[in-house]
């Protein structure tokens, strides 16, 4: 494959934009070489700007679980567009989306829209906040929750990429109020809840990390959480900007039984648009502003043209629930073809997989924790990864992210990518 215009244009990107992207994990720093620079996408493919076309599993890091370019979705935008690009008013399409939103996921009682998971994430901490009266969080180390202050602490996805979980710029103030403790570690929270009494405000979690790789919690972890929040009145957040609406309508927390009080919500609630969201108790979500004292605005919140791409793919995915059966389905038989082709060259891996997440991780030890998840032979997935783009199947470039499935992957295409996985290991080892 040929990249000089992405190689001329990253080059050209360098001197103008720190990096040469505007989010560090789109760049190939992990992987070595080139980001590709994208042009188009349509269903299961990307087409960069030197006219390769890639089958790719990162779907815009989760939005697309349609693929690319779904008609309804693209139409539901243009439409909007033509009446408002912005208001800064209310709209009825604001109500409908907050109504289906609070149908999907059950614990989801009153909800604010925002513009990102950052956003979400942030104000849901703030509101835990203003509503326990106490400063600390407590968050797991490998999970990622955007990039507000108070999450840059053992943070996941790009931070760890790079080799910075604690974010220089994060001030000693910030960070000491955000407690740390391996994912899948009840004792370990149970021992920062006793030594801090009173003071822990939230427990915020991925209810499946995808930022650290995917990794599935033990279902007693997140009982214990829940249980733990209870006993001392901690508002227990359930990220789920990654696996709301991909796991299930109503996100992990339906799927694992687990119910917190807030929720934060973000990508494929925008349909592709930039849309984020937090929900949960209406007793605690009545603290934000205006309807009680804790401050949260947005000038483009609830944007016309989001919430009519956002409210297009909700409502699609409500009314299709044979796309969970469809994408289960998917997950398990590439994953499994995955599995079949390591397996016949003997190599050492582990693959954690739930629905349409999955993470191949080059180790061959369970990965459960940020630490296991560390382990893996990351030159290793470089050179898996720069295998797999020449045969024309675009991953995520670092090993510390999940892949997502979207429905536009034909049976076909599955069997191409387990084709290529099974050349590309060849290839590599
Ligand atoms: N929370 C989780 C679990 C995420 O994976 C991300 C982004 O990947 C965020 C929050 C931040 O969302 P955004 O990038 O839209 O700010």
């Amino acid at each position: 494959m040929q990249y000089t215009t992405s190689q001329s244009l990253f080059e050209r990107a360098g001197h103008t934009i720190p990096g040469g992207v505007n989010s560090p994990v789109r760049a190939f720093k992990a992987v070595g070489g080139t980001p590709v620079f994208l042009k188009s996408a349509e269903g299961p493919y990307v087409y960069d700007v030197d006219g390769n076309q890639y089958i790719e599993l990162i779907n815009s890091w989760g939005p697309m679980i349609l693929g690319h370019a779904h008609p309804l979705i693209v139409e539901a935008v243009q439409h909007a567009a033509t009446d408002s690009l912005s208001f800064g008013a209310p709209t009825r399409r604001e109500i409908e989306m907050a109504e289906l939103i609070t149908q999907m996921v059950p614990s989801v009682e009153k909800v604010r829209m925002v513009n990102s998971g950052t956003e979400a994430t942030m104000s849901a901490v703030r509101v835990a906040r203003g509503y326990t009266g106490r400063d600390k969080i407590i968050k797991f180390a490998g999970c990622y929750h955007g990039h507000g202050d108070s999450f840059l602490i053992a943070a996941g996805s790009g931070a760890v990429t790079f080799g910075t979980p604690d974010s220089p710029g994060v001030t000693k103030g910030v960070a000491q109020d955000t407690l740390t403790a391996p994912y899948n570690d009840l004792a370990a929270v149970e021992e920062l809840v006793a030594a801090n009494p009173d003071q822990i405000a939230a427990i915020i979690i991925e209810p499946v990390a995808g930022n650290m790789g995917c990794i599935v919690p033990s279902s007693e972890f997140l009982t214990g959480l829940r249980r733990v929040c209870d006993a001392h009145g901690i508002v227990l957040i359930f990220d789920e900007v990654m696996t709301g609406f991909r796991l299930a309508p109503g996100g992990a927390q339906t799927v694992l039984g687990v119910t917190p009080d807030l929720t934060t919500l973000g990508k494929i609630i925008g349909g592709g648009m930039p849309v984020g969201a937090y929900g949960g108790k209406k007793e605690i979500m009545d603290f934000v502003a205006p309807a009680g004292p804790v401050y949260q605005a947005g000038t483009l919140s609830g944007n016309p043209v989001a919430m009519a791409a956002g409210l297009t793919m909700l409502t699609y995915l409500h009314e299709h629930p044979e796309v969970y059966t469809r994408l289960e389905t998917v997950g398990k038989t590439l994953t499994d073809g995955l599995r079949q082709g390591l397996d016949k060259l003997g190599l050492r891996y582990t693959i954690n997989q739930i629905g349409s997440m999955y993470t191949l991780f080059f180790t061959d030890q369970p990965v459960y924790d940020f630490e296991t998840a560390r382990q893996s032979d990351l030159m290793a997935f470089g050179r898996y990864f720069h295998a797999m783009l020449s045969r024309g199947v675009y991953l995520a470039p670092s090993q510390f992210e999940s892949l997502f499935l979207s429905t536009a992957l034909t049976d076909e295409l599955i069997d191409r990518i387990i084709e290529a996985h099974q050349d590309a290991l060849e290839e590599i080892m």
